[in-house]
């Protein structure tokens, strides 16, 4: 794609990177066929191709988005499936970035959606707020179809997300010894929303790690990773948080990995060397701790794990988080992991798919949002599966919203096939005998089909 940006312009580096992007764009509209929005709605100005048009002109001509041409942005997922479709190598991701930074420094939104952007960014990082902010939601969760008939539509979607029971304190800074010999020694990334809305999945995480050997660090000063505000435009708040992580993590000594149980977070944590090439008392260092950040999955395929006489053989439909398998091009290996250790997995058709969660996505965009969590849903269950997996809290959240089906993280089956406890989720579920052995999970399962 050819471009006009001036001399001046290209002496910004964040100009220049996008340039080298839009150069990279052959507009021959691959990228449209596995478009979440574009496929629902067939527009291309809500499509990669047409959003990369959008940005173009908006960062060649330096000006403010309109209305409508920021509604387009906005309603980009950031999924990422456009990056996997791309036979160019267009790194979208980046483009959308920087897009998404300068509407938020040039676009004034209205006033409502400007004080629900601001509540979520303020709010949603910071686990103690969060939690506070969880028992608020929780007592009003029956307002939320009242909220909806009335077209506070945002609001109803905040409280629809909102679980039923209440929030989990936070873990604290600490280290987990590993069980007998030390043969590892690894970060944790213990997350905002993940931790709050579901401990379970930290629990798990270390678990599996301490049994087998590892010591599991959450080191004093490490945070949300920044990719809840850095989708909103926030580069101020996102580089800060980063920051705090990266000072944390390189105070650490001998660490084998930086493990992150959120796709979503560790996406964003693998991108930090490109977040602070420009900054140097920080490009060394976000450069070292984005090569050690690793998925956990990508990390216990690392690991001899092997199967518990418990593990039970129930059939799980694995649900790829667009930021693992778009974002970090983990695709295999959990899918792999949950057969080797028992599982009967069964790959969702469309998975490609996004679900509509997207960090703030789903109570930004409730609508789209909706229609693609429906769509989603509707191709898990017609696998008819005892339980649904995925590596991202936000995927997890979305998709229990809609479906009876029980949704856990993929490391809660890994540690439990392992030797770990049931999945929370199940153990409140239907799944009591299932949970004695294998004969009896076959047997919970040929019940559930007759
Ligand atoms: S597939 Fe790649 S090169 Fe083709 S239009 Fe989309 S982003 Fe551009
Ligand atoms: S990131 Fe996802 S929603 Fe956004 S343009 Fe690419 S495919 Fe479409």
């Amino acid at each position: 794609m050819q471009t006009s940006f001036t001399l001046a312009q290209l002496a910004d580096p964040h100009i220049a990177e996008s340039e080298k992007i839009l150069r990279a764009c052959v507009h021959c509209g691959f990228c449209t066929a596995t478009c979440p929005t574009y496929v629902l709605d067939g527009n291309e100005l809500d499509s990669p191709r047409g959003r990369i048009y959008l940005i173009k002109d908006m960062l060649e001509n330096d000006r403010a988005p309109t209305p409508d041409v920021a509604e387009h942005i906005d309603r980009c997922l950031s999924c990422l499936a456009c990056m996997t479709t791309c036979p160019s190598g267009v790194h979208y991701m980046h483009l959308v970035d920087h897009a998404r930074a300068h509407i938020e420094h040039t676009f004034a939104r209205p006033l409502g959606e400007r004080a629900l952007r601001t509540v979520l960014a303020k709010v949603m990082p910071y686990p103690h707020r969060f939690r506070l902010a969880l028992y608020a939601a929780l007592a009003a969760k029956p307002l939320a179809p009242l909220l909806q008939a009335i077209g506070l539509k945002r609001l109803a979607a905040m409280l629809r997300l909102a679980p039923w029971r209440g929030p989990q304190r936070p873990c604290e800074p600490r280290t987990f010894p590993a069980t007998g010999a030390r043969k590892g020694r690894v970060a944790l990334l213990a997350g905002c929303v993940n931790d709050v809305l579901a401990p379970q999945i930290n629990a798990a995480t270390i678990g599996v790690l301490t049994r087998h050997g590892i010591e599991v660090v959450l080191p004093h000063g490490a945070g949300c990773c920044g990719s809840l505000v850095h989708h909103m435009g926030r580069e101020g708040e996102a580089l800060a948080q980063a920051r705090a992580n990266i000072d944390a993590w390189s105070a650490v000594e001998g660490l084998d990995a930086i493990l992150v149980t959120s796709s979503g977070c560790g996406t964003t944590v693998k991108d930090y060397g490109f977040m602070f090439r420009t900054d140097p008392a920080y490009a060394e260092r976000a450069g070292r701790v984005a090569k050690l950040a690793k998925d956990i999955v990508e990390y216990l395929v690392g690991l001899p794990l092997e199967a518990d006489r418990r593990a039970p053989g129930l059939v799980v439909a694995y649900h790829s988080a667009c930021s693992l398998q778009h974002g970090q091009r983990v695709t295999r290996q959990p899918k792999e992991l949950l057969a080797k250790l028992g599982f009967l997995v069964k790959d969702v058709p469309d998975g490609h798919l996004c679900c509509g969660s997207a960090g703030t996505y789903n109570i930004l965009q409730p609508d789209i949002a909706r229609r693609l969590r429906e769509r989603k849903v509707g191709t898990i269950e017609r696998l008819r599966p005892d339980v649904i997996a995925a590596g991202n809290i936000g995927c997890i959240t979305q998709i229990a919203a809609g479906t009876e089906l029980p949704a856990v993280h993929t490391v809660e089956l890994i540690d439990w096939a392992t030797g770990g406890s049931c999945p929370p989720t199940l153990r409140e579920y239907r799944l009591p005998t299932a949970l004695q052995s294998p004969a009896a999970a076959a047997e919970h399962r040929l019940g559930r089909r007759s």
